[in-house]
């Protein structure tokens, strides 16, 4: 058996990057930037006004008080959009909205909430106070400045970044391509939520589990119909699946039972295993093969295995496919309320729930094909084998929904 290490190695050596495309800033969330991105212009690009009020000389608000305020004449009004074509010269005033741009000889700009009018001639603004230089001013380049760095590469698109990217005048940016990630569920129990159950079947739900899974991760799932358990069926399906995808994910059919039948259709396919079986729990029998130079992940058919061999092995995959730079999971860190307890011989994903305090508890029944708990739980503790964790130990949680 693998360890998970060393699983994950194997499976990150078989992913390589599909290439670029340039997506509008709208379509762009989630995804990986494919290159540096530098600002074409400055933030701000032009000294302007934070403020709603009067652009003025400190010079001539020395000294005001409200016994005695200084008045000063306005002599223009430069809204926001214009450009300022004249310039303040003593005893003047400009009146200015936030996003102006500063007149010159200003260097300061009074808030309008800190001024009265001359009540017989509205041009004489009084100002009661005097004011610090540059006072209201946002100076051109202070955010960022020409030609300097917004984005690295392999970074993913957040949406302050997209704001940042836009502001410096990019209207689109390169990322990395979304690889397509074919979803082949197998088992002759498994029908169609469409479908009345008959005894001995149960509805399928690996595959919209991995839909769900792959989207976050910026694939594009193609899920196929069910495949019974038969090599024939199973090798059309991956067969097709391999044809039409950049990645397959299997679900089912790993294991060692006659009829597990994912292992020999890679072979059928002329294509070779890299592994199978890993010290992970849930999730032991876990197959990585290669045909025609794509890879296939034989998850287990167990939901809760499948997501978890998922999350550990295929994201990171799916991630380095598309160039991102980063392939971890989020971690955060909690206090457990209670204590948990891994006797087993294989190191354990424990679901857990980590509420918004960071308390951590376990999000109920563990075993490999309980769904309840794994739609309750929104992380994963990762306990040693034969171990446990005490109530009031920290502990690192891998979330489940990043
Ligand atoms: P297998 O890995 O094929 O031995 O399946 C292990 C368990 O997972 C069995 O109880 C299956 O019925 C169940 N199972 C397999 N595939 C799915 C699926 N796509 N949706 C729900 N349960 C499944
Ligand atoms: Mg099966």
């Amino acid at each position: 058996m693998l360890s998970l290490e060393e699983a994950v190695e194997r499976s990150l050596a078989t992913a390589t990057f599909l290439g670029s495309e340039t997506v509008s800033l709208g379509n762009a969330t989630g995804r990986f930037t494919a290159a540096t991105v530098n600002a074409k212009v400055s933030l701000p690009s032009f000294d302007n006004s934070a403020m709603d009020g009067y652009a003025v000389r400190i010079c001539d608000l020395y000294g005001a008080s409200p016994e005695s305020p200084a008045e000063l004449k306005c002599i223009g009004i430069i809204p926001a959009g214009n450009h300022p074509t004249q310039s303040i010269e003593a005893g003047t005033c400009i009146r200015l909205f936030t996003g102006s741009p500063i007149p010159t000889n200003a260097d300061a700009v009074i808030m309008q909430e800190d001024c009265s009018n001359d009540p017989n001639d509205d041009r004489n603004i009084r100002f009661s106070k005097p004011i610090k230089p540059w006072k209201n001013i946002r100076f051109k380049g202070e955010d960022i400045r020409e030609n300097d760095r917004v984005v690295t590469t392999g970074k993913r698109l957040t949406t302050g970044t997209i704001g940042l990217l836009a502001a410096t005048g990019h209207g689109s940016i390169e990322v990395g391509i979304r690889p397509k990630v074919g979803l082949v569920a197998t088992g002759s129990e498994l029908v169609e939520t469409t479908n009345e159950l008959q005894a001995g079947e149960i509805y399928e739900s690996n595959r919209s589990m991995l839909c769900s899974l792959v989207t976050k991760a910026n694939g594009i799932p193609n899920a196929y119909p069910i495949v019974p358990d038969s090599l024939e069926a199973t090798t059309a399906a991956m067969k097709k699946a391999f044809a039409e995808n950049d990645v397959v994910l299997t679900s089912g059919g790993v294991s060692v039972g006659d009829h597990d039948h994912v292992k020999p259709a890679i072979g059928r396919l002329g294509g070779s295993l890299n592994f199978w079986k890993i010290a992970v729990k849930p999730g032991k029998p876990f197959v990585l093969g290669q045909v025609d130079g794509k890879s296939v992940f034989g998850l287990p058919g167990n939901p809760v295995s499948a997501l978890v061999t998922y999350l550990l092995l295929v994201r990171p995959v799916l991630l380095k496919m598309q160039g991102a730079s980063d392939l971890r999971l989020t971690k955060r860190i909690g206090r457990l309320e209670e204590k948990l307890v891994n006797r087993g011989d294989r190191r354990h994903f424990i679901r857990v729930t980590l509420d918004m305090d960071g308390i951590v508890k376990s999000a109920g029944g563990q075993r490999s094909h309980m769904l309840s708990s794994l739609a309750m739980a929104n992380g994963l503790v990762d306990l040693p084998q034969n171990s446990s964790l005490a109530k009031g130990d920290l502990v690192e949680v891998l979330l489940v929904e990043c």
